[in-house]
């Protein structure tokens, strides 16, 4: 913006304007901003091309959580997801269309990489989110589609448009990049400082599992990743990390594994979000039963470990990431009688 107000020749300060109006705002309409110089607004008119996402599909499930399919410019769609808490809505952010990584326990994974999201079509899920909830979405976590860190230079930007005080204005602590543990992208948020809270995907406690249902364990085992968690909270003097932990049945659900956990947490300011594994058709995996997640909870809290049991929100509609997606593709497949 700052380049814009260099290149319509008008004083530093509109990028101010302009900066608050469309990130703080929503406005789209520049012609509606009036503080901006008739010069500025033509320049941008003349330079620059606009363009807002359209919404293909919606759902809105039992508990409030509501699921959004956005259409980008070049026909790629992508998800995002608002779901209500105690007086507060967290959105959740897509950072890629498809994922490379290929999770065997994830939805996303199945069709693999088509592309990363630009900034720009990052911040529009935020402004189709905010416009949708009359403004009251509070938290960001970018754990819609694909892994953040293969996206890095788009999604640093990102965070810092979103945490601009002049900007968007979302609190540091109230934005969450959660990765399946690329180790270069953790050590370019620490020498970035990068302005967001970080989540480890851990889901297993051997690297024999963690290889098997996340890949790129394979370039970056347990330990070496758990070195880098440590390193980043003490270079950053972070409160804590949030560990995530997908409970596959029979998979990586055992007290072994709880109590290799513990073991692994030693010495970590972490909270532990045990997710029950959400099952799609086709999935090669089961949720685990109740009596299990309470006995491998309880092990955690034992040791005293803050771990809480996170179901996926809007279990009614396609409830984990990349669901909608799919969902509204199969449709289209057999309206069109390709199935
Ligand atoms: N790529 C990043 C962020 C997106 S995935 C990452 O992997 O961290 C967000 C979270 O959803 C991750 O913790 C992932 O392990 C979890 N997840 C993916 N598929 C799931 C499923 N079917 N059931 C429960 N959690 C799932
Ligand atoms: Fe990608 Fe995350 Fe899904 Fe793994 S869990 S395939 S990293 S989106």
């Amino acid at each position: 913006m700052l380049e814009l107000c260099r290149a319509a020749d008008v004083k530093p300060i509109h990028a101010e304007h302009l900066r608050a109006a469309i990130y703080r705002y929503g406005q789209t309409d520049i012609d509606a901003i009036a503080e901006l110089p008739l010069q500025l607004r033509e320049h941008i008119h003349r330079h620059t091309s606009s363009f807002a996402p359209a919404c293909t599909a919606s759902q809105q499930s039992a508990d409030g959580t509501k699921k959004l399919l956005l259409g980008m410019a070049d026909g790629k769609e992508v998800e995002t997801v608002l779901i209500p808490g105690k007086g507060r809505i967290t959105q959740c952010i897509s950072t890629q269309v498809g994922c490379a990584v290929g999770c065997t326990f994830c939805l996303t994974a199945t069709a693999g990489l088509t592309r990363n999201l630009t900034t720009a079509e990052m911040v529009a899920q935020v402004m189709a989110g905010r416009k949708l909830t009359d403004r009251n979405v509070r938290n960001l976590v970018l754990m819609g589609m694909g892994e953040p860190l293969h996206n890095y230079e788009q999604v640093a930007e990102f965070v810092r448009i979103a945490t601009d005080p002049k900007g968007m204005a979302f609190s540091p602590r109230r934005v969450t990049l959660s990765t399946s543990g690329l180790i270069p992208g953790i050590r370019r948020m620490m020498e970035d400082d990068l302005p967001c809270n970080l989540a480890l995907s851990l889901n297993a406690t051997t690297d024999e599992v963690r290889s098997r249902i996340i890949p790129l364990n394979r370039k970056y085992p347990i330990a070496e990743l758990m070195q880098a968690i440590h390193e980043y909270i003490e270079c950053r003097g972070d409160k804590r990390v949030l560990i995530e932990y997908v409970l596959l049945g029979g998979i990586n659900d055992t007290l072994a594994d709880a109590q290799r956990l513990v073991e692994l947490m030693h010495g970590l300011k972490c909270t532990v979000n045990l997710l029950p594994f959400n099952p799609y058709p086709g999935s090669l995996f089961e949720r685990p039963d109740d009596r299990q997640l309470t006995t491998f909870r309880n092990v955690l809290v034992e040791a005293s470990l803050v771990a809480v049991v996170r179901e996926s929100r809007g279990r009614d509609i396609s409830a984990a990431c990349g669901q909608l997606k799919t969902e509204v593709k199969t449709s289209r497949r057999q309206r069109h009688g390709s199935l």
